[in-house]
């Protein structure tokens, strides 16, 4: 499980990490633009609580999760992104799965507001990229698939503080959560991808 503030890179890492060790990745972020992209009866639920930079609310996050975590190729183990957001998802999740290790990004404010503010993403396929940090080869283009890049709604300024404090107010208390039941492993996530990436599978080799 990947915990840690909005632009902290725990989507970069999670599809590192779920390729090279063939997992599942499990992000709720995904799962709910995909829903607002197909204009499903949760996208439409979910739209405004994005935009705005606030969480979705729990018995909607929890119906798509379990759907996901149900399908067949999360059965042989995943990574989780973005999940659980609340003390309430966190014990819903306690009787859904086991856990190995939570892994905590922690990142300096002003370098994820710089994450944040440069992030772009593909509206087909959801790659994500970096307008320094990770540019695509072609300016503004996906690399896979040649879609124009977009920045997500929820990356603009406004909504921005929004979730930092959404963050601190209600995702800061699973991290206590898991840290009392002594699941919780710190992960410095400065530093390039690569570097993150090393740190990370050094702090799982022992898992
Ligand atoms: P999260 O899933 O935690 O919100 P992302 O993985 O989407 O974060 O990363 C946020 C932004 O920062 C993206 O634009 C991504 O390309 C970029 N990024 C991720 N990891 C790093 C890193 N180690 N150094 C610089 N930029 C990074
Ligand atoms: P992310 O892609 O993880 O940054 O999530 C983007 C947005 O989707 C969040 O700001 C929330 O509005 C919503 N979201 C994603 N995961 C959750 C969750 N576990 N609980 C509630 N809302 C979520």
């Amino acid at each position: 499980m990947f915990l840690g503030p909005p632009g902290a890179g725990k989507g970069t890492q999670a599809v590192r990490l779920a390729r090279a060790r063939h997992l599942a990745h499990l992000s709720t972020g995904d799962l709910l633009r995909a829903a607002v992209a197909e204009g499903t009866p949760l996208g439409r639920a979910a739209d405004a609580h994005i935009r705005a930079g606030r969480l979705v609310p729990d018995d909607l996050v929890l119906g798509a999760l379990r759907e996901r975590i149900g399908r067949s190729d999360a059965r042989a183990g995943f990574v989780l992104d973005g999940f659980p957001r609340t003390l309430a998802q966190a014990r819903a999740l306690d009787a859904m799965a086991e856990l190995d290790a939570v892994v905590s990004f922690e990142l300096p404010e002003p370098v994820l507001l710089e994450r944040l503010a440069g992030r772009r993403i593909c509206p087909k396929c959801g790659a994500v990229y970096h307008v320094s940090a990770s540019p695509p080869r072609e300016p503004g283009r996906c690399d896979r698939d040649g879609v124009e890049l977009r920045q997500r709604p929820d990356d603009r300024p406004e909504a921005v503080s929004v979730r930092l404090r959404v963050y601190a107010e209600q995702t800061e208390p699973v991290l206590a959560y898991y840290r009392e039941r002594g699941l919780l492993r710190p992960l410095d996530a400065s530093g390039s991808t690569d570097e993150v990436a090393r740190r990370l599978n050094a702090l799982l080799e022992g898992e």
